[in-house]
C-alpha cells in the first residue's frame, strides 16, 4: 500500500513538472503546488480552470497564477493559517495558566510562611528571637513581591501576544472573504451576506435589490491586450462600482468578469437607476496601457436587477437578476435591464 502511494506520488510529481515545463510555468514551490493539485484531480476547479488556460493556450502569467492559487487553493492555505494561530492561542493559554498555577503555589507558600510566624512570635522572648522572624518575614515578603512582579510582566506579554495573535486572526477571516485580484467580496462571502438578505427580507419585509453586472466582449478585450491588462480592468470595475455604492452594500465578484451587487433598503427603481450610473461611469473611463501609453479605448458592462421577494431564496434571485443581464446583453450591451422592465432608456423615454 505504502510502496503503490509512493509510485502515484512520483507518477503524479512527474506529471505536475512535465507539463510545467510544457506550458512554460516556472517550477516555483507555489507552482509546483498548483500543478500537482491538477495533476492529482482533487480539486476539480483547478482542474476545470487549467483544462481552459490549456485548451485556450492562455499563458500562464504570473498574475494569472496568483489568482489560480488565490481562487482554488485559499481555503486550504485559510484553514492551515486559522490552525496556526488558534494553536497558538492555545500554546499562550496554556503557558499563562502554568504561570498562574506556580503563582497559587507561592502565594500558598507565603500564606503559611506568615501563619507560622506569627505562631512563633506568640512564642518568641527575646529581642534577637524578635528580630529574627523580621527577617524571616521580610525575606518571604521580598520572594512574594519578586514572583508577583515576574507575573505581572508575564501576563503583560501574554496579552499582547493574544492580542497580535487576534489581530491575525481577524486579518486572515478578512481574507478569506475578499476577492484577491479585485478587492471586493469573494463569491464566499456574497453567498453568506445574501442569504442574510433573505432572511431579513422574510423577516422584516427589508427591501433589497440584487444587480448582476458582465463585462461586455471580454473575451476580445483579453485577446486584444492580454490577459494581465483584463486583469486591470476587472479591477478597475470593481472600483467603479464601489465607489458608487454604501457601507451597507455588498460588492462582490460573483466569478471570472462577472460581479454582483446587493444592495440594502433600496428599491428596485432605485436599484435600477444606481446599476445605470455604475454603467455609464465605466463606460466614461478612458482607458490607457500605463507601461506603452497605447489607448485601450473604453470597456462596457450590461447589468440586470431584480427585487428580492419574500418568497425568493438566494438562487431564484440570482436567476432573474441574471435573466435580465441576459436580455440587457441581448437588445444591445452597455445597459441595464430591471425585472419588469425593457430597459431603463425605454423607461426613461417613457
Ligand atoms: P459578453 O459581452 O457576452 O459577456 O462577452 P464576453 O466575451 O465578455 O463573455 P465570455 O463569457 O465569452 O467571455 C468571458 C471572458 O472573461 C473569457 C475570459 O477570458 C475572461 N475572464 C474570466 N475571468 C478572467 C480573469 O480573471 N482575468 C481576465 N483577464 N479575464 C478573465
Ligand atoms: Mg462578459
Ligand atoms: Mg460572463
Amino acid at each position: 500500500m505504502q510502496a503503490y502511494r509512493q509510485d502515484r506520488e512520483q507518477a503524479l510529481a512527474k506529471t505536475a513538472l512535465a507539463l510545467m515545463g510544457d506550458v512554460g510555468v516556472v517550477p516555483s514551490p507555489d507552482n509546483y503546488e498548483l500543478f500537482y493539485t491538477y495533476a492529482s484531480g482533487a480539486n476539480p476547479q483547478v482542474g476545470q480552470i487549467i483544462d481552459k488556460m490549456i485548451s485556450e493556450r492562455r499563458p500562464f502569467t504570473s498574475n494569472v497564477l496568483d489568482d489560480l492559487r488565490g481562487r482554488c487553493l485559499s481555503s486550504e492555505r485559510t484553514t492551515q493559517a486559522l490552525d496556526n494561530a488558534s494553536n497558538q492561542v492555545a500554546a499562550t493559554l496554556n503557558a499563562l495558566l502554568g504561570k498562574l498555577e506556580s503563582a497559587g503555589r507561592d502565594a500558598g507558600d507565603y500564606g503559611r510562611a506568615l501563619s507560622r510566624a506569627s505562631g512563633e512570635l506568640d512564642a518568641a522572648h527575646s529581642p534577637d528571637e524578635i528580630r529574627q522572624f523580621v527577617d524571616t518575614l521580610v525575606a518571604a515578603t521580598r520572594t512574594m513581591e519578586a514572583r508577583t512582579q515576574t507575573l505581572e510582566d508575564e501576563l503583560h506579554r501574554s496579552s499582547e501576544q493574544v492580542n497580535v495573535l487576534k489581530s491575525q486572526l481577524e486579518d486572515v477571516r478578512k481574507e478569506s472573504l475578499t476577492d484577491s485580484l479585485t478587492g471586493v467580496a469573494n463569491r464566499k462571502a456574497f453567498d453568506t451576506e445574501l442569504l442574510a438578505a433573505t432572511a431579513e427580507t422574510q423577516e422584516n419585509g427589508e427591501t433589497v435589490a440584487l444587480v448582476m453586472i458582465d463585462i461586455d466582449h471580454f473575451k476580445s478585450f483579453n485577446d486584444t491586450w492580454g490577459h494581465q491588462t483584463g486583469d486591470q480592468v476587472l479591477r478597475l470595475v470593481a472600483q467603479c462600482m464601489s465607489e458608487n455604492v454604501k457601507g451597507r452594500d455588498t460588492v462582490a465578484r460573483f466569478g471570472g468578469e462577472e460581479f454582483a451587487i446587493i444592495l440594502r433598503r433600496t428599491t428596485l427603481q432605485n436599484a435600477t437607476r444606481l446599476a445605470d450610473q455604475i454603467r455609464a461611469y465605466v463606460e466614461s473611463k478612458k482607458l490607457i496601457k500605463r507601461s506603452t501609453g497605447d489607448v485601450l479605448g473604453t470597456i462596457t458592462v450590461s447589468a440586470g436587477v431584480a427585487r428580492l421577494g419574500e418568497r425568493d431564496t438566494p438562487a431564484s434571485l440570482i436567476q432573474r437578476a441574471d435573466s435580465c443581464l441576459y436580455r440587457a446583453k441581448n437588445t444591445g450591451r452597455n445597459r441595464v435591464v430591471g425585472e419588469g422592465e425593457s430597459d431603463l432608456s425605454e423607461m426613461d423615454a417613457a
